[in-house]
């Protein structure tokens, strides 16, 4: 047997009296391939490097033993949950070599305490540290399952939409809405070019009919309200009388006429020709206010009294 350990150790060295018959160098040292570790594997323990899940109070001493710091554990299973083996470390402190235990959870992923030590609470408030709470354990243990993943996921994405911010969605709007720049364009452009026809077109119509203003396009129930529209006035009727007047009298007009209806008007007229004629000279010399003889009344002869009036100036 070699005494080079550290040569033993690195199991690269073969001594001269080895044969491969012999099996593997460990079998041939009667040594154990995790050597010192495996000392109490009779006992099914197995020595390790543990190294502090979190930071905890020794049990011995009462000082903290940081999250980090590294012990050598004796690691042995001391149960099973369903098919996971429930792992015991048990070590002792640097500061007092006070035994401290600790155990695997599976059913929570975490280490527990189980003597030697308490662990030192850093529990906080979520809405404190700003910070969001992870999905509760029954969740967790849900998510892994498909079906009830179908069968939330509409939910989910709709309480995602819903934590949105407003803003993100303005902008995916407006993405959607803006994605295709030439369409847009051309349709803008063509409703206003077709606007422009129709200002044209109408003010073409407003001129023709000589307005000053544009009149709003023709509708049909404006038509039909102006049919129902009837204007009495008495255009009409003076017209027809005229008419028949005309029809009445003879074709060769003469000097003494016989008709009595023609003497009585050409009567009426010589007199209101006076009455207007003693009207203006009054205005001339006494200098009365013009409103008071110029009285606009509707009568047949309006024109004759307007061209006396313009004589007399
Ligand atoms: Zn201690």
């Amino acid at each position: 047997m070699s005494s080079l350990a550290a040569a033993r150790a690195d199991n690269f060295y073969y001594p001269p009296e080895w044969t491969p018959n012999q099996g593997s160098l460990n079998k041939f040292h009667g040594q154990h391939a995790l050597r010192e570790r495996a000392r109490k594997l009779d006992q099914g323990i197995l020595i390790i490097r543990f190294e502090m899940p979190f930071n905890i109070w020794c049990g011995g001493c009462n000082s903290m033993i940081a999250k980090g710091v590294r012990f050598n554990a004796e690691k042995k299973q001391v149960g099973n949950y369903y098919s996971t083996k429930i792992w015991s470390f048990s070590m002792k402190s640097a500061c007092c070599k006070h035994e401290i235990v600790i155990q695997t959870d599976p059913k929570n992923c975490e280490y527990v305490i189980m003597s030697g030590a308490q662990r030192k609470t850093e529990e906080f408030d979520v809405e404190d540290a700003e910070t969001f709470e992870l999905p509760a354990d029954e969740e967790r243990g849900k998510l892994a399952d498909p079906f009830y993943r179908l069968e939330h996921q509409e939910e989910d994405l709709q309480k995602k939409k819903e934590a949105e911010p407003l803003l993100v969605r303005l902008q995916r709007v407006s993405d959607v809405r803006h994605s295709d720049d030439y369409t847009l364009n051309k349709a803008l452009r063509a409703r206003l070019r077709n606007q422009k026809k129709r200002v044209a077109e109408e003010e073409a119509v407003s001129r023709r009919m000589g307005l000053g203003i544009r009149l709003l396009p023709k509708s049909e129930e404006d038509a039909a309200t102006a049919k129902q529209v009837k204007f009495c006035s008495g255009f009409e009727k003076n017209k027809r009388e005229k008419r028949a007047a005309i029809t009445a009298a003879p074709v060769f007009k003469n000097q003494s006429t016989s008709s009595t209806a023609a003497k009585k008007r050409l009567e009426l007229e010589s007199k209101r020709r006076k009455i207007k004629a003693i009207a203006a000279s009054n205005l001339l010399t006494a200098g009365i206010s013009p409103s008071s003889w110029s009285q606009p009344s509707v009568s047949t002869s309006g024109a004759k009294r307007i061209s006396v009036a313009a004589r007399i100036r």
